[in-house]
């Protein structure tokens, strides 16, 4: 299917890497993020074409990361990264100027989590933007900090900004140009762009759940180079960059920081991202197996047993492993946007269900097992004989 890149806008046939299939609750059908790699600048990112409107996600409509499940309290997990990234930048920033002068933008800040270090170390001003309403609530309420109700697209600056933060943001979004475009338009000259994305390069190196990577979120995979040429287009210049990892989710953070001097640069091609991707693609196919011969374990075991988790991984699994033809009479998720819903004609209902079950659960995420485990236990005094993993 021919389509343009979104970074070189060169019109082909991209090369295809892997398709990941979804079965999610409330579903029609099954959703699939077909990856490809731009056969010209080497750039991967998920074929726009094929993004169903069921399938993706509605940021404002889901209140997706200010939600009273997602951020009932500001995370302490999340805060860990967060001050890595930030000594980092302000090390930089600071040497620049003064800091305490400096006006600061975080472009889908959530609820203010990252910019309140800005403002803690007192830096000049200190504004967000999101598409969620309840974002500017929680920040005014938690840090006392101005957040604008708008998407990048729909944002009219009142003024320049000397630094804007896009903090996990870039690989969500569809149009990265002229994305990119804009905020170049919202920085002073020589303003400070501050990035941090996923890095490609790094996927899979600590392995905690197969395809991980692969959410119905992440639409671009970047990778140092790749971002260097779509920044490139619009006169940004790479000052620094710095890896690390994000123990939340194991993933791994590549943050980087571009200054606005004005001075375009060609695009050049990079193969390391394809590289990275179907190694990673290996990797995950290689646990998947494993899982796969747990799953049949259980289903020859037990009659019937439900399943806690309805997120992406058992999005994944229901649509590549024999969990689809498993006795699963219902799920249970803790996540109430997922209640009511059903998922292969299956009710998805809150965990207190099993307080009146005998069946056994199967756990559906490696992310929270061990807190799964442990309500399963206390809460609902579930044994270690009615508790299955789907670990080896
Ligand atoms: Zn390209």
């Amino acid at each position: 299917m021919q389509n343009k890149c979104p970074v070189c806008s060169i019109a082909q046939n991209p090369i295809h890497i892997y398709r990941q299939p979804f079965i999610a609750p409330g579903w029609e059908r099954v959703h699939y993020r077909d990856i490809v790699c731009c056969g010209w600048c080497g750039f991967v990112y998920v074929q726009r074409k094929r993004l169903s409107l069921e399938s993706q996600v509605d940021y404002v409509r889901e209140n997706k990361y200010s939600n009273q499940y997602v951020a009932s309290l500001p995370r302490p997990s999340i805060a860990e990264y967060h001050r890595a990234s930030f000594s980092f930048l302000h090390a930089y920033l600071s040497k620049f100027s003064n800091h305490r002068t400096m006006r600061v933008l975080d472009v889908g800040c959530s609820s203010g989590q990252f910019l309140s270090l800005f403002k803690r170390r007192g830096y000049g001003l200190v504004h967000g933007v999101d598409p969620s309403p309840t974002s500017k609530v929680l920040a005014k309420k938690w840090w006392d900090i101005l957040v604008y109700t708008a998407t990048i697209e729909q944002f009219a600056a009142r003024e320049k900004y000397d630094v804007i933060v896009l903090y996990s943001v870039l690989e969500h979004l569809q149009s990265l140009k002229s994305i990119v475009k804009k905020l170049a338009s919202m920085l002073v000259l020589n303003g400070m762009l501050f990035l941090s994305v996923p890095d490609t390069v790094r996927f899979g190196k600590t392995l905690i759940e197969p395809f991980m990577e692969i959410s119905l979120e992440h639409i671009n995979f970047f990778t140092e180079q790749s971002l260097s040429n779509l920044l490139g287009l619009y006169g940004f210049t790479h000052v620094a960059s710095f890896r690390h990892a994000s123990d939340t989710y194991g993933t791994m953070v590549l943050d980087t920081l571009w200054q606005n001097t004005g001075q375009k640069k060609r695009v050049l091609m990079c193969k390391d991202g394809i590289l990275a991707l179907q190694k990673y693609v290996g990797k995950s196919y290689r646990t998947l197996y494993s899982i796969e011969r747990v799953i049949q374990q259980h289903t020859r075991r037990h009659q019937q047993y439900v399943v806690w988790g309805t997120g992406s991984l058992t999005a994944r699994l229901l649509a590549t492993t024999s969990l689809l033809r498993a006795p699963i009479p219902f799920f249970v998720d803790n996540n109430p946007a997922f209640h009511g819903k059903t998922l292969l004609g299956k009710p998805v209902h809150k965990p207190d269900r099993l307080s009146s079950c005998s069946m056994p659960v199967l756990i559906g995420s490696f992310l929270f097992e061990r807190d799964i485990r442990r309500v399963l236990q206390e809460e609902y005094r579930y044994t270690t004989d009615n508790i299955l993993s789907l670990r080896d």
